[in-house]
């Protein structure tokens, strides 16, 4: 079986442009500029089994990223915050609607973007898991089973409860590649330091050789089980 063509890349963007609402601490780094959003878009053309997310449901979703996946006849996911809805600089519930309308999938990123290995009372579970997604649903009319763990924080216990919530898709961001009917699915989070010419590199090669990718799997594990 060959590596490279049984496996599946995912890209996650985060924003697009300006922000337009305050960045949490370190998030800067995850906002690329639009030409160079252009340009990485024209460059996952050549990798046709890769996938595109999107998460945070910045406004640049509906800004930057539909025209532009549009005008390549690109689908993405795009997780979106709950808490956030018609929030300034973020997406609103007409946005969510549009999205779906537009053949765009609706994932959940929680209600208040805390790291889900926090989440562990009822009530809290109540809120992040099952009131986000119910929000979510009722806006595209389809039933929300991805989720995208919040600032890529997953562990045994999230992952457990989430499944028995009937989650049948759960995206985290540890940067390599995934099978393509994979339940937990690892993507590669765009920062503004990439270009292009990195985003084919990473496509042409998302588990970074047998090195790479040994050095993930022992990482996923520990994140996975403590
Ligand atoms: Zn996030």
């Amino acid at each position: 079986m060959n590596w490279a063509t049984s496996r599946v890349a995912e890209l996650c963007f985060h924003g697009i442009g300006v922000p337009d609402r305050q960045l949490e601490p370190g998030e800067d780094r995850f906002w690329v500029d639009p030409s160079t959003f252009a340009s990485i878009l024209d460059a996952v053309r050549d990798f046709p089994s890769a996938t595109i997310s999107f998460d945070d449901s910045n406004v640049s979703d509906v800004i930057y990223a539909l025209p532009g996946l549009e005008r390549r006849d690109l689908r993405a996911d795009f997780f979106v915050i709950a808490g956030r809805l018609d929030q300034r600089g973020s997406l609103g519930c007409e946005d969510v609607r549009e999205l779906g309308r537009r053949g765009m999938r609706i994932g959940s990123h929680g209600m208040d973007h805390v790291s889900w290995r926090q989440v562990r009372s009822a009530s809290s579970q109540e809120r992040e898991y099952v009131l986000a997604r119910r929000m979510l649903g009722d806006l595209t009319g389809t039933e929300v089973t991805a989720a995208a763990f919040p600032r890529g924080a997953y562990d045994r216990a999230a992952i457990t409860t989430l499944r028995a919530l009937g989650y049948e898709d759960l995206r985290i961001i540890d940067g390599g590649a995934s099978s393509p009917d994979a339940w937990l699915r690892d993507r590669y989070s765009v920062t503004r330091f990439d270009t292009a010419e990195s985003i084919a590199a990473y496509l042409a090669s998302p588990d970074g050789g047998l090195a790479g990718r040994l050095q993930r799997t022992v990482k996923r594990g520990i994140k996975r089980w403590r």
